[in-house]
């Protein structure tokens, strides 16, 4: 099979900059790594195609001999001896994409690639709130497992009075470099998983690990205004690093609870509100409900169900300021129920006298006219 173009396996201009470069390869990598296509052929071919392409175009001196001379001034094979055997070995995804990807799964967290001991675990914790504190803004207490520093050996794993010792698997440096197949792979140094150092004297308390299970309480402040979705970033309130390696974060999730009157969309709160017949005909007040209490609201005569009413300024103040939403009302014109004698007699003189004239229904007359015409319609 001809090979194809490199900038247009990549899918960028002939003078692409680095930037595009990395973005374009990144995205290709990401759809096809064997990692996420375990079982699709041609996204492993894809993969090795875009790679190659890349590797050649993000080095000035390939670039251009390529461009001069096209495929033939490259030799991809001699960039690392091609073929035989699995190309990605037992590398995992971050092993080999450490170089190019470590901003997006950051380097040497989990106890994946890179040279650092690992960080600690970010946390996710689930905070339930009603509507009113989501609104209204809360303080709760957290009570989250984790991992913290050992404080018998301050976070070293070395027993009291001993401190840990250089590797000499890595000497040190938490990483050792390994030729697999065409790649030459820089990995965590299997002796001391990246630390540089090893224990000798393990800590009683941690048994080396520098860190213990603890649950802690916490108290956090939540903002008024968060919405279902949002998340409070409690930075290095997460796991404690493996040897003294620096904490992750807690990131708190927010879920509102349904309310039993109000729905929120964005910063507008909308609700119900039944208004009897004799009301909407004649017009009148009716009492509605806010975040903040009871307040009247006018109805106009001849108020249709479905009309909305906007309160102005009652709905949720945003987190991050601005103008308030509003409270939206629904009008919902409620059919009066279990009715004795005199209320039905009196109902049937009224609908007789409604009918002796027209235009009182005006939904109905609109409703007869359009079924009118579909049936002509069908007619013709
Ligand atoms: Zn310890
Ligand atoms: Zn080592």
């Amino acid at each position: 099979m001809a090979k194809r173009d490199y900038y247009d396996v990549l899918g960028v201009a002939k003078n692409a900059d680095a930037a595009e470069l990395k973005t374009a390869y990144r995205k290709l990598a990401m759809k096809y790594h064997p990692d996420r296509n375990p079982d699709a052929k041609d996204a492993e071919e894809k993969f090795k195609e875009a790679k190659e392409a890349y590797e050649i175009l993000s080095d000035d001196d390939k670039r251009a001999a390529y461009d001069r001379h096209g495929h033939a001034g490259v030799d991809p094979n001699m960039a690392g001896g091609r073929g035989g055997g699995d190309p990605f070995g037992n590398a995992s995804f971050q092993d080999i994409f450490g170089d190019v990807f470590g901003d997006i799964f950051g380097t040497g967290r989990g106890g994946g690639g890179g040279g650092r001991a690992a960080r600690g675990a970010d946390l996710r914790y689930n905070l339930e709130l009603s509507l009113e504190e989501a609104v209204r803004g809360t303080k709760v207490e957290l009570r989250v497992p984790s991992w913290q520093r050992c404080d018998t050996c301050t976070g070293s794993g070395a027993k009291k009075g001993s401190s840990p010792i250089t590797c000499n698997t890595c000497g040190g440096a938490g990483q050792v470099r390994m030729s697999q197949g065409f790649f030459s792979i820089q990995q965590s140094c299997p002796q001391c998983h990246g630390r540089g150092t090893v224990i000798k004297d393990p800590c009683g308390s941690c048994h080396g690990q520098g860190r213990i299970q603890k649950e802690r309480t916490l108290s956090v402040k939540v903002p008024a205004g968060v919405d279902n979705g949002d998340r409070i970033r409690l930075s290095g309130e997460g796991e404690a690093g493996v040897a003294g390696a620096a904490p992750g974060d807690l990131y708190v999730h927010i879920h509102v609870k349904e309310h039993p009157i109000f729905q929120r969309e964005e910063n507008n709160l909308f609700c119900e509100v039944p208004v009897s017949f004799g009301t909407a005909a004649l017009g009148g007040e009716v009492e509605v409900p806010t975040l903040d209490g009871r307040v009247m609201l006018k109805v106009p005569a001849e108020t249709q169900t479905g009309k909305l009413f906007r309160l102005r300024g009652k709905g949720v103040v945003p987190m991050r300021g601005g103008s308030p939403g509003d409270l939206m009302c629904r009008v919902v014109i409620e059919t009066p129920v279990k009715l004795n004698s005199k209320q039905k007699a009196l109902l049937e003189e009224f609908e007789k006298a409604l009918n002796e004239e027209p235009n009182h229904n005006p939904r109905a007359s609109s409703w007869f006219d359009g079924v009118k015409a579909f049936f002509d319609d069908l007619r013709k």
